[in-house]
C-alpha cells in the first residue's frame, strides 16, 4: 500500500498515520523527520538544506525531492509500502514523484486528504501545553494536567508555545492552504483523491479512510 496523507497542522494526522502504519505494515516517511535526521547526519544534503532553513528560506524542491527519493527507493518502503507525510508540499514535487514512482512501476494507491474548519483547528491547537522540561504535551480540554500549570510526571512549569498562540495558528494555516491546495487539486484531476471530514473522532476518521481505500 502507498499512501499520501495530507492535512493542516491540528487536524489529527499524526494519529491517522500512526493507525495506517499499524493497519498496513508501511513506513511512514515524514518529511519533517527524515529533513531534521539527514541534518543531524550532516549528510551533503542535510548541510545543504540547513543553509536554507538558516537563512529563513524554503528548502528548494530539487534538494526535499531527493531527500525523499532516498527513502522511497529502500528496500523497506519497496516491500512493505510507505505513507508520504509532508510531501509533495508542491505540484513540482508531486510531478517528481509520479515520474519517479512511475519508473519504479509502485504508483500511488490513494491521497488522503483530511480538513477541518479553521476554528476547530485553532481551538484544538491553542488549548495546547507543553512541560519545559519533559517535553510532554496536555490540552486544556482534552488531557488537562492534574494540577493547573504544572507537569504531572516532572513537576515542571507547563507553557503555551509561541506555534501554539491563535494568531500564529491562523498564519500557519494560511501558508498550509496556499501550498497546498494546488496539490490537493493535482491529485483530484487524477481521481486519487480521498476527502476525509477531520471534525469527528479519531476512530470515526480512520473508519473513513479505511472505507475509501477499499473502495
Ligand atoms: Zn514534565
Amino acid at each position: 500500500m502507498r499512501l499520501i496523507l495530507i492535512g493542516p497542522p491540528g487536524v489529527g494526522k499524526g494519529t491517522q498515520a500512526a493507525l495506517l502504519e499499524k493497519e498496513f505494515g508501511l513506513k511512514t516517511l515524514s518529511s519533517g523527520l527524515i529533513f531534521r535526521s539527514e541534518i543531524d547526519a550532516e549528510t551533503d544534503l542535510g548541510r545543504l538544506a540547513k543553509s536554507y532553513i538558516d537563512r529563513g528560506e524554503l528548502v528548494p524542491n530539487g534538494i526535499t525531492i531527493e531527500m525523499m527519493a532516498k527513502r522511497i527507493r529502500s528496500e523497506e518502503c519497496r516491500k512493505y509500502g510507505f505513507l508520504l507525510d509532508g510531501f509533495p508540499r508542491t505540484v513540482r514535487q508531486a510531478e517528481a514523484l509520479e515520474v519517479m514512482l512511475d519508473e519504479m512501476e509502485m504508483p500511488i494507491d490513494e491521497v488522503v486528504s483530511i480538513h477541518a474548519p479553521e476554528d476547530l483547528i485553532v481551538r484544538r491547537l491553542s488549548g495546547r501545553i507543553g512541560c519545559t522540561k519533559c517535553g510532554e504535551i496536555y490540552h486544556r480540554d482534552t488531557k488537562p494536567p492534574k494540577r493547573e500549570g504544572l507537569c504531572d510526571k516532572c513537576n515542571s512549569p507547563l507553557f503555551v508555545r509561541s506555534d501554539d498562540q491563535p494568531d500564529t495558528i491562523r498564519e500557519r494555516l494560511k501558508t498550509f492552504y496556499e501550498s497546498t491546495e494546488p496539490v490537493i487539486q493535482f491529485y483530484r484531476e487524477k481521481g486519487l483523491l480521498n476527502d476525509i471530514d477531520g471534525t469527528k473522532s479519531p476512530e470515526e476518521v480512520f473508519r473513513a479512510i479505511l472505507d475509501g481505500i477499499q473502495k
